[in-house]
């Protein structure tokens, strides 16, 4: 039985201050979940909250990293440098990045190697825009992110990973897949590391659904035999929404 992983992806909201805030709310409210719970501050919020986690549930993520260890890269951030803040998770691959920052499944590649070369836990996102999945292509694009983020990666290693499938026309839109549409992807995609592995570490891994996920939605998601968890963007923002998402009755 693979236990729920809940990330809450804060991208580029909240201050030092209200980052405090946020994770001192959302730390009673999910004391007794039965998930793994995972918080993903900026960059720079990461050490403060870091502070406030020692002997909670909830574990640390950061959104991005860069897969060289230091040097001339002005704006990067190292895994050795989320390493030494306490950072146990890492998002790879968010849509965001992809669309905006030019992120590739070469690079998202590289980040897993540097991910997990640093003891880092992936988050890797994969998933289709719209006019992929209208025009029949789901699940070539959702192969093609998962088969190039894990070029080379043992299995051994994938065993660290977690997956995130991100219909990329449901971040942020209110328009969440169906139970069922989500449902049919996450077995795609634990198919695919069947044949990629084999069965029994496809088995093992936990699959994140994320896309305008909320309370109201989360159980009949969470319910689904292929849907390990959630990654959550707006609803994270808030400690109810979140801690209603964490701490759904199945
Ligand atoms: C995300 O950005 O990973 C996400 C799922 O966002 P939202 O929950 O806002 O759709």
């Amino acid at each position: 039985m693979r236990k729920k992983i809940i990330a809450g992806n804060w991208k580029m909201y909240k201050t030092f201050s209200e980052a405090v805030d946020l994770v001192k709310k959302i730390i009673p409210l999910v004391k007794d979940s039965a998930a793994d719970v995972i918080v993903c501050p900026n960059y720079v919020c990461l050490s403060e909250v870091a502070k406030l986690l020692p002997g909670t549930n909830v574990a640390l993520g950061a959104q991005d990293l860069y897969w060289e260890k230091e040097g001339a890269f002005t704006g990067k951030v190292s895994g050795p440098m989320l390493k030494s803040v306490g950072v146990e998770f890492v998002i790879i691959g968010h849509s965001e990045q992809r669309s905006y920052f030019h992120e590739t499944n070469e690079t998202v590649n590289k980040k897993v190697k540097a991910a997990l070369e640093n003891g880092l836990k992936p988050i890797v996102c994969v998933g289709e825009v719209l006019a992929e999945r209208e025009s029949g292509k789901t699940e070539q694009v959702v192969r093609n992110h998962v088969e190039g983020a894990f070029a080379g990666i043992s299995e051994q290693d994938l065993r660290k990973c977690v997956i995130a499938y991100e219909p990329v026309w449901a971040i942020g839109t209110g328009k969440t897949a169906s139970p069922e549409q989500a449902q049919e992807v996450h077995a795609f995609i634990r198919g695919l590391l069947s044949r990629m592995y084999n069965k029994a570490v496809a088995q093992e891994i936990r699959i994140q659904y994320g896309g305008s996920m909320k309370p109201e939605n989360a159980k009949d998601l969470l319910s689904q035999p292929d849907i390990d968890g959630g990654l959550i963007g707006g609803a994270a923002l808030k400690a109810d929404s979140f801690a209603g998402i964490v701490n759904f009755k199945g």
